[in-house]
């Protein structure tokens, strides 16, 4: 009998652990495995923000994936996922190669969501990939080297707007904090003539978190400089301002959008059913209605049985997904039956740059260097699974 073509699209931490799943438990014999991927490299999307402000190089935050998977077990092919025909069972690729499966797994990541604001994706940097990070750094440092040689400056040429007060606006936020006296110095830019925003829609910044965890961050964000307008959502982007709803503008060269995402476009484009690009996904995440079609990572959407609102995106869920989807198509190959997904939240833990992270552990609120270190052995878990120890000796965190 033909062997039957299992399609990974994506190679984030959902893609990577799905092939990596598949890759221990499908012989060659078994079945033909393609990964299809942007780049031939996979990104931590979780240490985004420490290039993007600069305070990591980028390659650290990137693997080539051929080296953590075995292209002898899985065909990996660096191309652009353009469109998915569910009817056809076929994915159509940049290149305009047409790859048929008889199961595909759908983990594309997010883009942006801009809840209406007008002139994000035209005015703001909103690209948590490895390349949008690059260039943020390159805006940052490009507004700092400038500034002394205007005739005139301008209060908006050294503000930083992040839009959102999320999980990554606060990463994001912490580790520019950590940056600017580095630049300051570099570029002899008085300190004072930086400004940092955040602003945030919802009654609190990170929404989510303990009370307790919020205020922690936010007075040492605010120590370092950090200016917080709560519940003030941003009606538009436009070059070099923020306008928000109550009509208030912030003159800013830097706009930082990070107010939550949606599921990638294509799987709004290929007739799946989603609510803001995310695939409310069956118990043992296929897509309903689509027997052979997998959807995980931020693309799909799950539900808390204890609070029934959605888990929120995160890599920690991805990676679990990612895991159960390969066993699940395992499963079917093989003539059994796919099984439920039950993610298990370890904890969530936000740096916020230096040696400072906050969060929970099981429910246990951590502070400080001790939140930072259980956050970096996470990270290397993660990269130890990926790829050995090999890999998380080359590209792991030093805890300490
Ligand atoms: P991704 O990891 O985004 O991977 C998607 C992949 O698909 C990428 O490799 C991309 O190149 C590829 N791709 C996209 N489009 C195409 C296309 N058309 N064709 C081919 N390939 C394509 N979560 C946590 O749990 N803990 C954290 O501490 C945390 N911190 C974060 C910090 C930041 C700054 C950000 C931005 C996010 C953070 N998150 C965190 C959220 C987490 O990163 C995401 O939930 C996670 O990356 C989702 O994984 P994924 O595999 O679905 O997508």
């Amino acid at each position: 009998a033909k062997k039957p073509h299992v399609v990974i699209l994506g190679a984030g931490y959902a893609g990577m652990m799905a092939a990596n799943q598949l890759q221990k438990k499908l012989g060659t014999d078994r079945a033909h495995i393609t990964l299809v991927n942007k780049h031939d490299y996979h990104y931590q999307t979780t240490w985004l923000h420490e290039p993007a402000a600069g305070t990591m190089h980028h390659d650290k935050a990137r693997v080539e994936i051929r080296k953590v998977l075995n292209p002898a077990k899985i065909n990996i092919v660096q191309d652009t996922v353009e469109q998915v025909k569910t009817e056809e069972k076929q994915v159509v690729l940049k290149n305009g190669d047409h790859l048929s499966y008889d199961y595909l797994t759908i983990a594309l990541g997010s883009i942006a969501e801009t809840f209406g604001a007008e002139g994000v994706y035209e005015h703001s940097y909103h690209k948590w990939t490895l390349d949008g990070a690059r260039e943020l750094k390159d805006q940052i440092e490009f507004q700092f080297a400038q500034y002394r040689n205007q005739k005139e400056t301008e209060e908006k040429d050294l503000t930083f707007v992040v839009a959102g007060g999320g999980f990554t606006g606060i990463e994001f936020i912490g580790e520019l904090t950590e940056r600017v006296p580095e630049l300051c110095e570099q570029y002899d830019v008085p300190r004072e003539k930086v400004r940092m925003y955040v602003i945030e829609a919802a009654p609190t910044a990170l929404p989510g978190f303990d009370p307790e965890l919020v205020e922690y961050a936010m007075n040492l964000l605010e120590h370092r400089g950090v200016e917080f307008k709560i519940n003030k959502p941003i009606s538009e982007v436009q070059e070099g301002k923020v306008i928000l709803k109550d009509g208030e503008e912030i003159a800013a060269s830097t706009v930082i959008w990070a107010t939550g995402v949606r599921g990638h476009p294509i799987i709004e484009d290929a007739g799946i059913e989603a609510n803001r690009g995310r695939v409310k996904v069956e118990s043992d995440l296929r897509a309903p209605g689509h027997e052979d079609v997998f959807v995980i990572g931020d693309c799909s959407l799950i539900i808390n049985e204890e609070t029934e609102r959605p888990f929120p995106p995160t890599a920690q869920i991805a990676m679990q997904q990612g895991v159960k989807a390969g066993e699940n198509i395992t499963n079917l190959i093989m003539g059994g039956s796919p099984t439920k997904f039950e993610p298990e939240i370890l904890g969530t833990l936000a740096s916020l740059g230096g040696k400072e992270a906050m969060g929970t552990v099981k429910t246990r609120k951590m502070y400080g260097r001790s939140a930072l270190f259980m956050k970096h052995m996470s990270d290397n878990r993660y990269l130890l699974k990926l790829g050995g120890l090999s890999l998380m000796l080359t590209k792991g965190r030093n805890p300490l």
